[in-house]
């Protein structure tokens, strides 16, 4: 398989003479396989140079399948300049996660409309096809794709390719599920170490991969005032790659304010994390034209995913228990927004009794209130039959390690840390649904 980087930068595209190393193009990564397989990893602006040099040298009909990790701007502002899609006879198939309340098509339509664009998407020549892709294992073109759901403030899927006796992952944008990556029960650098089931799925996704191609926008010094934006430290990937045993990480999506002697630092700092845990993978940070060759090796790790996870619920009631009416409001709001309906309850007790009269699809759950405490509650939830499997997303203000860890122990599904935002919300809750009904 060879990969090729097209794209590395984050959020907007960042011309310019501080970085003509690593790139300024926004995120697209190109994948074929020995057989000839295309597939493209986002199309932001460096979809341009991508489709300008298929154009111009790929045999024809011209065959990609595109693989969006989310539909934010620096993922698909490439895709209009996508050069095949023009060209009659070619084959585009576009995937990207299901869940946003729109289909593909109309959300790619929406940014090509005449007031931003002077094509509109059904005017394209190419043949394409949009298929919306929920977490789980996928055939595509005879290649096995395995998505897994990351954490970012909008359904976001990452995606594993194993072909040729080699596997690649390619994750952006994805944040860390919890402030603290380690349990403090047992030795840091280990997957069954890690404190957060979200993070340690993360690892277990990406385990024994050839290659890594991750998200690592910010240092760690940067990262308190980004929190909830919705990405990487490159210590947090580099501990996570380590753990999971990945031969090669490569950091990307590079932030806009970092020129390319910031980027040189960084990927010299993210080396020695890697070198203070005693690993050997192998962290480089992405440039614009790298092109990578990778031959099947002596041994290759198989991600976990659980096979046909269900397509993310667009309704269903929720229960929101919280003592706090005001952040009870707040989520109602949102919710109702992305389609949900809401009850609420201010009490632990309260919402037993409307647990065991009416159960709602999915609850929401405040660790801290007064009289019965969240832990508690869903101790006791667990023993009742209509909540014991019933996904449970734990809020708290307590981002210490013994609450997240009493918290899965009980068996919650996901753990969100205050203070959170709005977009993060849903995309948690449609992820806690999604898993919920393909294991059910
Ligand atoms: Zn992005
Ligand atoms: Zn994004």
């Amino acid at each position: 398989m060879r990969v090729r980087f097209w794209g590395t930068r984050g959020s907007i595209a960042t011309p310019g003479s501080g970085t003509t190393r690593f790139g300024g193009n926004t995120s697209c990564v190109e994948a074929v396989t020995d057989s000839g397989i295309r597939f493209v990893f986002d199309c932001g602006t460096g979809a341009r140079l991508l489709g300008s040099h298929l154009a111009a040298s790929a045999p024809k009909p011209i065959g990609a399948n595109i693989l969006l990790s989310h539909t934010h701007w620096d993922h698909i502002q490439g895709f209009p300049f996508f050069a095949p899609v023009f060209v009659p006879g070619s084959r585009i198939a576009v995937y990207a996660p299901q869940g946003g309340g729109r289909s593909l098509s109309a959300v790619l339509a929406g940014q090509m409309e005449f007031t931003y664009f002077p094509v509109e998407l059904d005017q394209l020549s190419a043949e394409i096809t949009y298929h919306d892709l929920a977490e789980g294992t996928h055939v595509i073109d005879g290649v096995t794709v395995k998505a897994q759901y990351l954490n970012h403030p909008a359904m976001t899927l990452g995606y594993r390719i194993e072909a040729d006796g080699v596997s690649i992952a390619y994750l952006c944008d994805h944040e860390p599920f919890s402030g603290t990556l380690w349990r403090t029960d047992s030795a840091p650098g280990k997957v069954e170490s890690i404190l957060h089931d979200g993070d340690r799925r993360h690892a277990e996704y990406m385990a024994g991969a050839d290659l890594v191609i991750h998200d690592a926008q910010y240092t760690p010094e940067e990262y308190p005032a980004k929190k909830n934006w919705g990405h990487s430290t490159y210590e947090y990937v580099v501990e996570v790659a380590a753990a999971a045993g990945v031969k090669s990480l490569v950091l990307t999506h590079h932030d806009p304010a970092h020129d390319d002697v910031f980027i040189e630092r960084i990927q010299d700092l993210a080396a020695s994390v890697a070198a203070a845990r005693g690993s050997s993978v192998r962290v480089s940070c992405a440039y614009e034209g790298w092109e990578v060759v990778l031959k099947r090796g002596e041994s290759q790790g198989t991600a976990v995913v659980q096979p046909g996870s269900a397509p993310p619920a667009e309704g269903g009631r929720i229960l929101i228990v919280d003592d706090d009416p005001e952040l009870r409001a707040l989520a109602r709001v949102t919710l109702v927004k992305g389609g949900f309906t809401v009850s609420e309850a201010g009490s632990a007790a309260d919402a037993l009794q409307m647990v065991g009269e009416n159960p709602p699809v999915l609850i929401m759950l405040d660790v801290l209130m007064p009289e019965m405490d969240g832990l508690e509650l869903l101790r006791r939830l667990r023993e009742l039959p209509a909540a014991k499997n019933l996904p449970v997303l734990m809020l708290t203000s307590l981002n210490d390690a013994e609450s997240i860890r009493k918290g899965f122990d009980l068996g919650c599904t996901d753990y969100l840390s205050k203070p959170f935002s709005m977009p993060q919300l849903t995309s948690r809750v449609r992820a806690c649904l999604a898993r919920a009904a393909g294991v059910a």
